[in-house]
């Protein structure tokens, strides 16, 4: 069977990509592996892709299901060099927008879903990435970003699903409040199948939406003010916390947005009806003077989206000092947080590498970014031990190793520890119910044994913490 050529005639040779230019699709926004695929496709619609899928299914091919590439813990790479990569962007309709639903394309951008909505409505999940990141990598890897104190992960809004299985045959799953068939999609890292279609929820727009920023001369002081809120029966949209290190790479950045120079500062936004949102102000402001902290309430929006878009930029910020770093996501207790980043700090120390915090401080989902060389070996390895370090001291005080960015290739290596062996084993057997040939994006999330590449990052990468390396 010549799958080059069949693939060929189901999407065209126009879009077929292979050879040195396949190398683009070789990786994500996990910079420490690359790996040319094999091939590309991308299906122009749900039919080409259906028959794509059938097609790669016959033929025993793997298959990597790929959106924007954005991802940041590789999930995307396809590791043994026989994947076929299917890369959805094209399929990014808008099928149907009624009462608080709509229904889209998983190739569509996350950003263009508010701007289908009616003006009245929005979608609420916005990973940082937002303006490039697509619905289908946003499904597959249960994406946060900095509304989820308020309106949950993607798992929150997926309604329903339409997927392919991995044999090409075609289920409309979820719109059940119970048994839902789409929750098991969300977060499976294509991994099950392939996202064709997403009912998604919308919500109404909040009346009134108000910033405030405090800062802070010391982090156990900006940490407990998380908890604070809370205990003022707050219920912010968003708590974002930033470190001395993450504000000065954003002030040395095209995102510098004026913050004032402290140890920590938390940028908190309270959304609703008026009055009720004037009175969160009050409080978040009360808790953070009680704390020490200095308080900045925007007058303006042009004022506010400023401090937004420092944050939002911390991550492309990174570029000013290296041009490749990791970025760790375990999360960790609301009220470990002071401890843990101290611990953060001793464990940058020990490695002599920089660390960044900047954060979804009210879920307690860490951000660690480690920058490194990407000519140097050593510079990578240490940015790696120290990453594993920090998720390590996360599960120790009762956290879990990725909060949204996905397991990957970049936390394999926890899911036995995190798992226990009844756990894995339940995991195991939804895999092999649809996914019996092992064929979709293998080696993510589950794997019996290490991927043989050759390659010395992918190896330590795969080696279980307990095992000697
Ligand atoms: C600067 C920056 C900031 C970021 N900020 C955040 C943030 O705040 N919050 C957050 O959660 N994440 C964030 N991310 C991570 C990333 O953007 C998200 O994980 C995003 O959802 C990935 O979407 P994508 O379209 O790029 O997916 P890809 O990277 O292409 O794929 C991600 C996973 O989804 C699978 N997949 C993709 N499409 C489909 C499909 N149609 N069907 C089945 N499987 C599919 C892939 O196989 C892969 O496992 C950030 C990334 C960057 C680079």
């Amino acid at each position: 069977m010549d799958v080059r050529r069949e693939v060929e005639e189901i999407v065209g040779a126009r879009w077929v990509v292979e050879g040195e230019d396949a190398a683009l699709f070789g990786f994500d926004a996990f910079t420490a592996v690359k790996r040319r695929p094999r091939l590309v496709a991308l299906p122009a619609d749900e039919e080409q892709t259906v028959r794509l899928i059938a097609l790669l299914y016959r033929s025993c091919t793997p298959m990597v299901f790929r959106g924007s590439g954005t991802s940041l813990s590789g999930s995307t790479v396809a590791l043994t060099g026989e994947e076929v990569v299917v890369s959805l962007t094209r399929l990014n309709r808008v099928y149907s927008c009624e009462g608080l639903e709509i229904e889209v394309g998983p190739g569509l951008a996350n950003v263009l879903v508010t701007r289908h909505a009616p003006h009245d409505l929005f979608y609420a999940p916005d990973p940082s990435s937002y303006s490039v990141c697509s619905i289908g990598g946003n499904v597959s890897h249960d994406s946060g970003g900095i509304h989820v104190p308020k309106y949950g992960s993607t798992f929150n809004s997926v309604v329903k699903l339409r997927v392919a299985l991995c044999d090409g045959s075609v289920e409309d799953v979820g719109g059940t409040p119970y048994f839902n068939g789409a929750n098991i999609f969300v977060g499976s890292e294509g991994s099950l199948g392939a996202v064709l279609r997403a009912t998604l929820r919308l919500h109404p727009r909040p009346e009134t939406t108000r910033t405030v920023l405090g800062a802070f001369q010391d982090v156990a002081s900006a940490a407990r003010a998380v908890s604070a809120i809370y205990e003022e029966g707050v219920i912010p949209a968003a708590v974002e916390m930033m470190d001395r290190n993450s504000i000065d790479v954003v002030e040395k950045s095209r995102y510098k947005a004026g913050y004032p120079d402290c140890a920590a500062l938390l940028l908190v936004e309270c959304d609703g009806y008026t009055p009720q949102v004037e009175e969160e102000v009050r409080r978040v402001r009360l808790v953070f003077e009680c704390l020490g902290g200095e308080v900045m309430v925007p007058e303006n929006p042009a004022e506010s989206s400023r401090l937004w878009l420092g944050r939002k930029g911390a991550f492309p910020a990174m570029g000013v000092v290296s041009p490749a770093y990791l970025t760790l996501d375990s999360i960790v207790p609301r009220t470990e947080l002071a401890s843990v980043l101290e611990e953060v700090g001793r464990i940058a120390e020990r490695y002599g590498v920089m660390v960044a915090n900047v954060f979804h401080a009210a879920d307690g989902n860490l951000h660690p970014l480690i920058p490194y060389n990407p000519e140097s070996p050593k510079s990578l390895e240490n940015a790696l031990r120290a990453g594993w370090e920090i998720v390590e001291a996360s599960m120790r005080c009762g956290g879990v190793p990725s909060g949204e960015h996905g397991v990957g290739i970049e936390k394999a290596r926890f899911m036995h520890q995190y798992y226990s062996q009844s756990e894995l084993e339940v995991l195991w057997r939804i895999k092999r119910a649809f996914d019996p040939d092992r064929l979709l994006n293998p080696y993510k999330m589950l794997y019996e044994n290490p991927p043989e590449t050759g390659d010395r990052v992918v190896s330590l990468l795969y080696t279980k913490p307990w095992e000697a390396e």
